[in-house]
C-alpha cells in the first residue's frame, strides 16, 4: 500500500511516501523567512506553503520512484496548527485525492508525533500497548496514555506555554536565534547545569506550566546584566545548561508521577523537543532507575515531518477509516 502524507500545520511544508509502513521518501522544505522575525509569522507561512507544496510533493514521489497514479490514499494534517497553513495542505490533499479518485485520510498532528514510533525502521522497536507518550513540541506539552493506535487519552498537559516555547523564549532573552531549542541543547552540553538555580513551578497532578519559568529567566537575566553587562556572554553555556536542566527536571517529575499513577512502564517521547539530548539521556536513565522500557524517536521524526502523517494514514487505511471530501481543517483539533 502506497500512502502519500502531507504536513503543513506550521512552518514546514513536508511530503512523504510510505509503502506498507516503510519510508520511501521524506521531504521537508523549511521556511527560513521566519528567522528574521524571531517566530513564525502565520501569513508568511501560508504563502510559503503555497509556493512549496507542489514541488515538495513532486520530489517525494520522485524520490520514492513512483508516480501519483500508484498511490492508494492521501493522508494530510487536519490540525491542530495555524489555520492559514493547514488550509494549504488540506486543500491540496483534497484536490489530489479527488483527481486521482482515491481515499482521503485526515490526521491529527499530535497523533502523528506519537505514532511516528510505528514507522518501520531497522534498529527501532515499536512501543507495545499500553504505553505513555510524552509529546513535547513547539505548541504542546502532553502526557498521553495510549491504549491503542486511536485509543488515546491526554492525562496531563500544559496550562499555559508549551515546553518548546520555554526553550525558544529563554533563547530569545539570551539573544539566540529562532528556534533556540537546538542551540540551547548544544551549549548546555558545554556548561554546568547547576551553575544557576531556577525554581520549578508548582502545578498539581500531571499538568505542566512554563509561563512562570520564562518570567523567572527574564528577571534573572535582567538582574544579572544590570550588575555585569557582559553576564550573558561570559556565562552563556552555564545559563543554557541550567535552563535545560530545570526544564528536564520539570518534565521528568511529571513523567515519573504518570508512570507511578498508571503503573505503565513503557515510555515514549515525541515532538520537536524530544530531539533534545538531555531529555533523551534522562529518559534512557529511567530504564535503570525505574525499570522503564523507553522509546526514543529517530531525529528526523522528532520535529515536524510528513512521514509521521503518512504512517498514521497507513494505520487508518488498514482500519478503513477515511475522510469525506468535505472535511475541513481544524486549528484546535484535540486528540
Ligand atoms: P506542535 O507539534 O505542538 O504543533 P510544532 O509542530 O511547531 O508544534 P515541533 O516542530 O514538533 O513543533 O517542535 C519545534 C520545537 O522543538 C521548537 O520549539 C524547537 O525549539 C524545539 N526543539 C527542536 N530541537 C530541539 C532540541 N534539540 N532541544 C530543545 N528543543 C528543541
Ligand atoms: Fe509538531
Amino acid at each position: 500500500i502506497y500512502i502519500l502524507g502531507i504536513e503543513s500545520s506550521c512552518d514546514d511544508t513536508a511530503a512523504s511516501i510510505i509503502y506498507n509502513g516503510r519510508i520511501l521518501s521524506n521531504v521537508i522544505a523549511n521556511q527560513k523567512i521566519h528567522e528574521a522575525y524571531g517566530g513564525v509569522v502565520p501569513e508568511l507561512a501560508s504563502r510559503a506553503h503555497q509556493q512549496n507544496i507542489v514541488p515538495v510533493v513532486h520530489q517525494a514521489l520522485e524520490k520514492a520512484g513512483i508516480t501519483k497514479n500508484e498511490l492508494h490514499a492521501i493522508a494530510f494534517t487536519k490540525g491542530p496548527g495555524l489555520m492559514g497553513s493547514l488550509l494549504v495542505g488540506t486543500s491540496f490533499a483534497k484536490s489530489l485525492a479527488y483527481g486521482l479518485n482515491i481515499p482521503l485520510i485526515d490526521v491529527n498532528h499530535m497523533q502523528g508525533h506519537i505514532l511516528a514510533h510505528y514507522i518501520d525502521e531497522d534498529g527501532y522497536n515499536k512501543p507495545p500497548f499500553p504505553f505513555l507518550a510524552m509529546t513535547i513540541s513547539g505548541g504542546h506539552t502532553q502526557i498521553v496514555k495510549v491504549d491503542h493506535y486511536f485509543d488515546m487519552t491526554v492525562i496531563g498537559e500544559t496550562i499555559d506555554d508549551a515546553v518548546g516555547e520555554a526553550f525558544d523564549k529563554s533563547g530569545k532573552i539570551l539573544g539566540l536565534g529562532y528556534p533556540a531549542g537546538p542551540e540551547i541543547d548544544k551549549r548546555a552540553a558545554l556548561g554546568n547545569p547547576k551553575a544557576f538555580k531556577f525554581t520549578k513551578p508548582k502545578v498539581d497532578g500531571l499538568n505542566f506550566s512554563f509561563s512562570g519559568f520564562k518570567t523567572a529567566v527574564l528577571y534573572f537575566i535582567q538582574r544579572e546584566v544590570k550588575a555585569n553587562p557582559n553576564f550573558i556572554e561570559e556565562n552563556l553555556n552555564d545559563i543554557c545548561a541550567s535552563i535545560q536542566y530545570t526544564i528536564i527536571g520539570i518534565l521528568m517529575d511529571k513523567l515519573k508521577l504518570a508512570s507511578k499513577q498508571t503503573g505503565i512502564k513503557n515510555i515514549a517521547i515525541g515532538g520537536g523537543v524530544s530531539a533534545n539530548s538531555g531529555i533523551r539521556k534522562a529518559l534512557k536513565d529511567g530504564e535503570q532507575k525505574f525499570g522503564w522500557t523507553t522509546y526514543i524517536p529517530k531525529f528526523e521524526f522528532t520535529t515536524d515531518n510528513a512521514a509521521m502523517i503518512a504512517i498514521v494514514g497507513y494505520l487508518k487505511f488498514l482500519e478503513g477509516d477515511f475522510a469525506e471530501q468535505n472535511v475541513v481543517a481544524s486549528a484546535r483539533l484535540k486528540i
